[in-house]
């Protein structure tokens, strides 16, 4: 079991990780980075990325993500391939301790440990995920370009999803366990307006269905909550947008969260309730959740990082 010191330590390898550790290893404080469960973040399991400025033809998520690693290692960050259990900040150094039993002693702390997509849990929904199966509209919308989708979901992501996609989509059909969404109004009435929207009340998804060899969704069966009803809706694609959770857990004693777990951070800063320690990427933000966003956070940390050692 080793123990290792940084100045600045950066938990979660995702687009905001890669980021805090390339410009913190730029500014010489020889950060360490420590993967994750998910080395890369939600990138890794994306297919086509359009949106990420600097390639003119689509880059895949995974490819993105490598070379994002590789730049942070490159430019001198330590890399290691575990994940954080437990950590201490009550006190400076804060102290992580990681699943191999090594320790991670540190002036600083970047919290970029992501969130992660809720998904209903069918067999079907993991068979057709990337064939017609996505959590992410931004990401995935363009290829349904004047084809029919189904959104599932009531809340605020499910009505902006359903929206976004209504400006590519021929049809959207969002489709809701209850009578009434939990979205905010405005979202509600320019859903409602929307004349390639339509809505399907009390009903749960029960399957996700297609072809096999090669996978592809085809329609997706459904149960009336209230009458029993079985019906089956054809659809070329379905976003599954019933919430995001923060991967905060490690955290929740120690970090002030927001009513839905995100880390709390000042306004157009990354600094937490805890001096040194920062948040950037997904686990603080639950309105834009784009790779470049949390790309700029994360170099919005590594600077407030840098800055504060010099402050010390
Ligand atoms: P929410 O938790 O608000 O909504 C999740 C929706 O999915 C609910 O309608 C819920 O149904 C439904 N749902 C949950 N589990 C299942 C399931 N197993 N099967 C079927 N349906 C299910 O998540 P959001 O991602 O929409 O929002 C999270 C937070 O982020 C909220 O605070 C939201 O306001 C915020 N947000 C803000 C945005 C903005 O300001 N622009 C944009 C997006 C999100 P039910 O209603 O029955 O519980």
């Amino acid at each position: 079991m080793a123990s290792y010191t940084t100045k600045v330590l950066i938990i979660g390898s995702g687009a905001a990780g890669c980021t805090a550790s390339i410009y913190a290893a730029r500014a010489g404080l020889n950060p360490i980075m420590v993967h994750g469960l998910q080395p890369g973040g939600q990138l890794t399991i994306t297919s086509d990325v359009e949106n990420y400025p600097g390639f003119e033809h689509a880059v895949q998520g995974p490819w993105l993500m490598e070379q994002m690693e590789k730049q942070a290692a490159h430019v001198g960050t330590k890399i290691f391939h575990d994940t954080i259990m437990e950590v201490d900040l009550s006190k400076r150094p804060f102290i992580a301790k990681g699943e191999s039993g090594d320790e991670y002693i540190s002036d600083t702390l970047v919290i970029a440990t992501g969130a992660s997509a809720r998904w209903l849990g069918l067999e079907s929904e993991k068979k057709f995920s990337g064939f017609g199966v996505s959590a992410c509209a931004t990401c995935d919308g363009f290829f349904f370009k004047n084809k029919e989708v189904v959104v599932i979901g009531g809340g605020n992501s499910a009505v902006e999803e359903a929206l976004y996609l209504a400006n590519i989509a021929s049809k959207v059909t969002l489709i809701h366990r209850r009578d009434s969404l939990r979205a905010e109004k405005i979202g509600q009435e320019r859903l409602f307006a929307n004349p390639k929207v339509s809505v399907i009340w009390d009903s749960a998804v029960e399957e996700f269905l297609g072809t096999e060899e090669p996978n592809s969704l085809t329609a997706v069966r459904i149960k009336n909550l209230k009458t029993g009803a079985i019906s089956e809706v054809k659809t070329d694609g379905a976003f599954v947008a019933i919430g995001h959770s923060p991967n905060t857990e490690l955290f929740k004693d120690a970090i002030t969260l927001d009513k839905d777990n995100y880390i709390q951070t000042t306004p157009g800063s990354t600094k937490t309730n805890i001096e040194g320690v920062f948040a950037a990427g997904d686990v603080q933000d639950k309105i834009f959740r784009q790779a470049v966003t949390a790309a700029g956070t994360g170099c919005m940390a590594a600077l407030e990082a840098e800055r504060f050692l010099s402050g010390h």
